[in-house]
């Protein structure tokens, strides 16, 4: 069986950057080259592309770049004057960077708890969010919506309860640039949306990078200042706070050549994730678009319910199948956010999916036979977890 021919098989990769990078030919060292040759390494040409391109990408009037998807968040949260007193709310299971950000501003971070089918945040948990902090004398002002692994959340019901709670509509989609929402691109939903350009996530450069997008020409001005040292009319006045969050030409240019290419990666990935639907669906819970969205597919995550995730984890391992998990702990349950808000004490659906989720191989350049290899030793991988213990 596959395990005894496992020295013959080639190496399985979580994410297959070589491929893409071999795809890419030789037109990565030319956008190097040129940057280097010109000698302007930050901001500039490359950077105004780029932000050119992921503005028509998008259907965004305004994109703005900046040094990574954790500063998009943190950017627009200055540009708001968020900071003590304040609260913003921010699902329970993602990845910490947002709610990094809010405990960076001084605000107190209120956890939503999220949805078992999609992962995303309960729009529910908004409403309860709100209240929470009101009764702890805070003022709500603004909400971080994460479209984890890389599909929207449910913007539909989100939008109106920001409107009616009068709430910041922010999106994080570091793991979801690229997918719509009943025909609405991320990075158009929201009051502003930030994104990431690690390499990792769905559009990657070959360094850290991310990007704003809005709608709000005010906002659009207020970014490219902080982003920028605060600065005013010209370069020595200092109108405002800011930071150092600039977006550096060698990315931007790796990014323009990336981005060419993105539309046919996530075709390539939605062909992946049904594939692995219906090599899997029949034996384990696996991750569906909801009806009208699309996904990216950063992640593809199992719930294995109750049964034992490190069995099934060594035993991928064992044929040489690699996985991870996204995310083991819940954020209201890490040390670094103790004295932030859990309405009601405990946000169960985060805490489940923490002891239960599994990620697969998922990117643009997963052969066939490679996933059906993937595939067969998942299904077997379940039976030898079935006994629980999660
Ligand atoms: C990766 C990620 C970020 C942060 O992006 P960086 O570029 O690494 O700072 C923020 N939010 C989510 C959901 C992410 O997955």
């Amino acid at each position: 069986m596959l395990k005894d021919a496992g020295t013959a098989l080639p190496e399985i990769a979580f994410i297959d950057l070589k491929a893409q990078r071999s795809r890419l030919g030789d037109r990565i060292e030319k956008a190097i080259g040129r940057v280097l040759d010109h000698g302007q390494f930050i901001l500039g040409k490359e950077v105004e592309a780029a932000e050119a391109k992921l503005a028509e990408f998008s259907g965004a009037p305004h994109v703005i770049a900046c040094a990574n998807g954790t500063d998009a968040l943190h950017l627009v949260l200055m540009a708001r004057g968020i900071g003590p007193g304040d609260a913003v709310i921010c699902p329970a299971f993602t990845f910490a960077a947002p709610a990094e950000v809010i405990a960076i501003t001084g605000a107190t971070i209120v956890f939503a708890d999220v949805l078992p089918d999609t992962f995303n945040i309960d729009p529910a948990g908004i409403v309860t969010a709100c209240a929470a902090a009101r009764a702890a004398g805070l003022t709500p002002k603004a909400v971080i919506v994460v479209d984890l692994y890389g599909q929207p959340a449910d913007y539909d019901v989100i939008e109106p309860i920001c409107a009616e709670e009068g709430l910041f509509l922010l999106c994080d989609t570091a793991q979801g640039f690229g997918a719509t929402h009943n025909g609405r691109k991320t990075g158009t939903i929201g009051a502003a949306t930030g994104t990431s350009f690690f390499p990792a996530k769905p559009l990657g450069c070959y360094g850290d990078g991310g990007a704003i997008f809005t709608a709000d020409p005010e906002l659009d001005r207020l970014l490219r200042s902080i982003r920028m040292h605060g600065q005013g009319t010209d370069r020595y006045e200092h109108a405002r706070v800011g930071v150092n969050s600039r977006l550096d030409a060698m990315q931007a240019a790796i990014l323009v050549e990336k981005l060419a290419i993105f539309g046919e990666e996530i075709e390539a990935r939605d062909r992946a994730a049904a594939r692995y639907a219906e090599g899997l669906g029949d034996v384990v819970t696996v991750p569906r678009a909801i009806p009208g969205a699309t996904s990216v597919w950063a992640q593809y995550t199992l719930r294995l319910g109750n049964r034992n995730r490190d069995a099934f984890i060594a035993a991928l391992k064992a044929d040489g199948v690699p996985t991870a998990v996204h995310y083991p702990r819940a954020l209201h349950r890490q040390t670094a956010f103790v004295g932030h808000l859990v309405p009601g004490g405990a946000l169960p659906v985060a805490e489940q999916l923490a002891a239960e989720v599994v990620s697969l191989p998922m990117h643009a350049y997963l052969r066939e036979d490679v996933q059906d290899r993937i595939i067969a030793s998942v299904r077997r991988a379940l039976v030898e977890a079935r006994s629980g213990g999660a």
